[in-house]
Parts: structure tokens; C-alpha cells; sequence
């Protein structure tokens, strides 16, 4: 069976790094917020080049609390795209908030300029762009200075594109404040739940780091409203520092699976995905076929995993019921079901990929 993704075969690689780091954080017998938590945000702002990064239990809270830290209030508008799973639009609703939602470029299947402007002119104050499927927004310093020309707030969702580069620059480092989440299978990933808000502003990472714990100034003392519980644990962040030197050589060995699939898959009926080497981390290895059906079935005989990301789009959720009846976006409702994931992970094997290829290369569409 080949899976969409090998947790079993990333731990057995580190194994001997991840004993050590427990054993450290067991040995010093501090485990909440402590000193490993604080060598892994310096060590990760070090690495995106951002002036902070202030950890959190998840990449869902990273987005809520960076709203938040930005200055998003009950019944604002945020702008997002429908068709990255849902996490942002989560993270809105639990403000209070109401999401206007962007359509994606149908080739990138990530937002433009020119989306970005029409949610802005309809009324958005805050913007949400996700680098989706690891693939560096192609346009967003223009994104990000257009944001910027209107003191329109914007926050990146990086949890899948640690690492991905536009102009040399890292994403993350464009907008007001990014999030990321350090979920197990994500390109930074803990063996737990984990995530991050990274800035280069010193007020809103002071707020987020009083936002994830109870809004305490100090401690006890509650100054800030919105607050919870949301810290990154010490075991999570001493894995993730052991992991994140690894971040770049399991970035390439994506790429290099990425290429043996753009080379050696002949099907005229599938689309492959786009993305250089700096611009895109090959989070999820995304083809396009209007028969992606027949394409997964066919798979599936073979004992090959595959994976619609995401298959409903954001404002057509059971949740909403009828509350965007008239939403429509184009191509976002085109490409949930043309969409299909196929294995890619630092971890597979040649001889798995060389299987998945035969497995493609067999479909008759
Ligand atoms: C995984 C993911 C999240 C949420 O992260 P969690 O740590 O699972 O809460 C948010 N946005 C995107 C695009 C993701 O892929």
C-alpha cells in the first residue's frame, strides 16, 4: 500500500535526534514555554529572516491570534480564498467575523492582485492570502504593497510553504504577520500539534505572545481581551529545532520527486503542477484532470493513496447552510473537482515513486 504520506519512515530517520531531544527536555524538567521554545522561534525567525516568530499550539490559533494581534475585531470583513481547507475560514468565524471570499488563478490555484483589490474595494480591512500546496504567491509583494497603500492588514498562512522563496526573500516576511503550523506532515513538522506567528513587528508579536497566554502582561495580571491557551510545548519545539537544519535537503528531495513526476508521467489528460525551485517547497504534488475520478479510482486498485486538497469549497460548507447561496467563484469550484494529490514526501522511495509513475502511466482515461 503507498500512502499519501509516511510518518513511521520520517521518525525512523530522526530517531536518534528526537530520543536526544526528549531526553533533554525530560532531563531539565521544564516542558511548558521555556528554553526550547525560545532557541526554536529564534532559530526559525533566523531562518525566514524575520525580526519575530512566537509559537502556538496550532496553525489554526496562529491565524486567530494574528488576527487578532492585527486588530481584527467581531463583525469585520476578512478576506480569504475558499479553496485552502477551510482553516482560515474557521479561525474567522471564531472571532466573530465575516469572510469575503477571493477566487484563485485557475494555473497557480493561489490568489492574485486582482482579487486581492476587489475583495479590498467590496470592503475588506484585512486580508488572509495562502501560499497553498507550497507554491509562493507569484504576485505578492505587489499584494503585499497594495495592502500596505491602503492600511489594509494583511496576513500570509504559511502552513504549507515553509521555506518557499520570492526575490530571495522568504514567505512569511511580506505581509504584516504570517502564520504557520507544524502539524506532523507539514515541510516543518512536529510528532504533534504545533504553529507559529512570525513578524517583524515588535507590537504585534508582544501582543500574540499575551494572546496565546491568557493575555497575562505579566503573570496572573489579564490585560488583553481575546486570549486562551494556545503554547507550543517544550518536547514539540526540541523536535522541531533537530528538524528545521533537515527543512531545505527534505524541500529539495520533494523537488526531486516532483521532477521524476513531470518527467516520467506521459498522460495527455492530466495537468502537471507549476513552481520552480525557490518559488515552491512542493508541499502537495497537485495534478488537474476533469476525469480525476476515474484517475483516483483507478489508483486506489493499485493500493496508491491519493487525496482531493480540498474537495469543498470554503463558503459551500455544511456549516454555513445558506448564508453564501449566491457565492460563486469560478474557478475555485472548477478546480475542486479537477483536482488531485499525488504522493510526494522527503521520505519515499525511488522504487515508490517509480510505482506511482507506472500506476499514472496505466490509466486509460
Ligand atoms: C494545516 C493548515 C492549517 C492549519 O494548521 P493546523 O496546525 O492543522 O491547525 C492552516 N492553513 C493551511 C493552508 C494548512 O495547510
Amino acid at each position: 500500500m503507498q500512502q499519501i504520506n509516511n510518518l513511521n519512515a520520517k521518525i525512523a530517520k530522526f530517531r536518534d535526534q528526537i530520543d536526544a531531544s526528549i531526553q533533554r527536555v525530560v532531563s531539565s524538567g521544564w516542558v511548558v514555554l521555556g528554553p526550547e521554545v525560545k532557541r526554536f522561534e529564534a532559530s526559525f525567525a533566523e531562518y525566514l529572516g524575520a525580526a519575530h516568530c512566537i509559537t502556538v499550539a496550532n496553525g489554526t490559533d496562529a491565524i486567530e491570534l494574528a488576527l487578532k494581534a492585527l486588530g481584527v475585531e467581531k463583525g469585520d470583513i476578512v478576506a480569504t480564498v475558499a479553496n485552502a481547507g477551510m482553516y482560515t475560514t474557521t479561525s474567522v468565524l471564531a472571532i466573530g467575523c465575516v469572510p469575503a471570499f477571493m477566487d484563485v488563478d485557475f494555473d497557480t490555484q493561489v490568489v492574485t492582485l486582482a482579487e486581492v483589490k476587489r475583495a479590498v474595494d467590496a470592503g475588506a480591512k484585512t486580508v488572509v492570502v495562502t501560499h497553498l500546496y507550497g507554491l509562493a504567491i507569484p504576485e505578492i509583494q505587489e499584494i503585499a504593497t497594495f495592502c500596505a497603500d491602503k492600511g489594509v492588514a494583511l496576513l500570509e498562512d504559511c502552513a504549507q510553504a515553509h521555506g518557499a522563496r520570492v526575490h530571495g526573500k522568504r514567505v512569511g516576511t511580506f505581509g504584516d504577520a504570517a502564520s504557520f503550523s507544524f502539524y506532523p506532515t507539514k515541510n516543518l513538522g512536529a510528532l504533534g500539534d504545533g504553529g507559529a506567528v512570525v513578524t517583524n513587528s515588535a507590537t504585534i508579536a508582544q501582543q500574540v505572545a499575551q494572546l496565546r497566554q491568557y493575555g497575562w502582561s505579566s503573570k496572573y495580571c489579564v490585560e488583553l481581551a481575546g486570549a486562551r491557551n494556545s503554547r507550543l510545548d517544550e518536547m514539540q519545539a526540541a523536535i522541531l529545532s533537530e528538524f528545521l537544519p533537515h527543512l531545505d535537503e527534505g524541500n529539495a528531495r520533494r523537488h526531486q520527486i516532483a521532477e521524476r513526476y513531470r518527467n516520467e508521467i506521459q498522460q495527455t489528460d492530466l495537468v502537471h503542477p507549476q513552481g520552480d525551485n525557490d518559488a515552491w517547497v512542493a508541499h502537495l504534488y497537485v495534478i488537474k484532470s476533469p476525469k480525476r475520478d476515474s484517475l483516483q479510482q483507478h489508483l486506489r486498485g493499485l493500493q496508491i493513496a491519493s487525496e482531493v486538497h480540498y474537495p469543498i469549497p470554503d463558503y459551500q460548507q455544511p456549516v454555513f447552510k445558506n448564508v453564501h447561496a449566491d457565492a460563486h467563484l469560478a474557478n475555485t469550484e472548477r478546480l475542486a473537482q479537477e483536482i488531485l494529490t499525488l504522493p510526494c514526501y522527503p521520505e519515499m522511495e525511488d522504487a515508490e515513486v517509480s510505482a506511482v509513475i507506472k500506476a499514472v502511466n496505466g490509466w486509460v482515461a
